[in-house]
Parts: structure tokens; sequence; C-alpha cells
């Protein structure tokens, strides 16, 4: 026989453990500030009522205290809540070397709220190898799959690899030792 119920003796002890070693030490205050924005957030993630938001990639909250910050996969999606919590004037979008996001933050239930969605970039330049050998034979390669070849040492190659990836990028790299 399946799914005999649990003695009350037996469900009682379950019971009293499973409070016990609920919160592990966590003060009450920040497991229900915690707990109560999970909540609004599972319930935006739910709304029937209007447009659903997506879900959060990830929820993360300051250490010391409340404050959050919710990554996701796209920056359409971070717009969406900054749209419906009132962050769109904080709201930019940045680029940087190997990625572009977007970032807002809010005020939402008295909690600073910073959304954000971080997307890398398709292509990436950097140096992740190369060989060292006889003259002639020293290389370097980039990420990208651009590879400079038949050098006399290693320097040279990197010198012109340094080359590429700054002008791909537009950020200087430094100088990779020889
Ligand atoms: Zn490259």
């Amino acid at each position: 026989m399946n799914n005999v119920p649990a003695a009350p003796e037996v469900a009682q002890q379950q019971t009293a453990g499973i409070v016990s070693a609920a919160a592990a030490g966590q003060p009450a205050l920040i497991r229900i500030a915690r707990a109560n924005m999970l909540r609004a957030i599972y319930r935006e993630c739910f709304a029937v009522d209007r447009d659903a938001l997506p879900a959060p990639r990830a929820v993360r909250f300051d250490p010391r205290g409340s404050a959050l910050q919710l990554d996701f996969d796209t920056p359409v999606q971070a717009q969406a809540w900054a749209g419906r919590l009132g962050g769109l004037r904080s709201a930019r979008n940045w680029a940087m070397v190997g990625a572009t996001g977007y970032h807002a933050v809010v005020v939402w239930r008295g909690v600073l709220v910073d959304l954000v969605a971080v997307v890398p970039a398709a292509v990436e330049h950097r140096h992740v190898g190369g060989a060292g050998g006889a003259p002639g034979e020293c290389s370097a390669e980039c990420a990208c799959g651009v590879t400079f070849d038949g050098f006399d040492t290693i320097a040279e190659a990197s010198a012109l690899l340094d080359d590429h990836i700054a002008k791909a990028t537009g950020v200087q790299t430094s100088a990779v030792p020889a």
C-alpha cells in the first residue's frame, strides 16, 4: 500500500525538526523580508490580471539586508520590469569589451532593486594561445580564430595580435610578455 499517513507522533517529530532547522540561524527580519520579496516576484511572474513579467535568471540579495538584484537573460526582459516598477528614467544601456547590457534601478516595496541584463558579445578577441620555437615557427592566436604564424619570436606575433585586438575592440590590451 502506498501513501500511508504517518502516525501522529511521527508527524509531530518531523514538524518539530523542520521548524528548528528552517532558518539555520538566519535572523527572522532578513528571512521574512527576503521571502516577502520572493513572493512579490513570484506574483509578477504569475500575474493574470495584467501582463506577466519574465522570471529573472537569478535573484540576489545584499548579504547585509534586503537590497536586491534581479538578473535577466535579455535587456528586453529587464526593461519590462523597469517599465512596470517605474525605473525607466534610471535605465541605461551599456557596452564594453565582450558584452553589452542593460541596467535600471527601482525602489520596489521599499527595497532598492537593480535590474540587470548582461549579454556576452558573440565574438571575442583575446590572446588564447600560440607557440614558440625556432625562428619562423612562432605564433599567437586570438579567440576569434585569427592566428599570426611564421614569426621569429613570440613577441613579434604577440605584438601583431595585440594590434589586431586593439583594432577589433577599440581597447588597447597590455602587451604579452615574450
Ligand atoms: Zn580576434
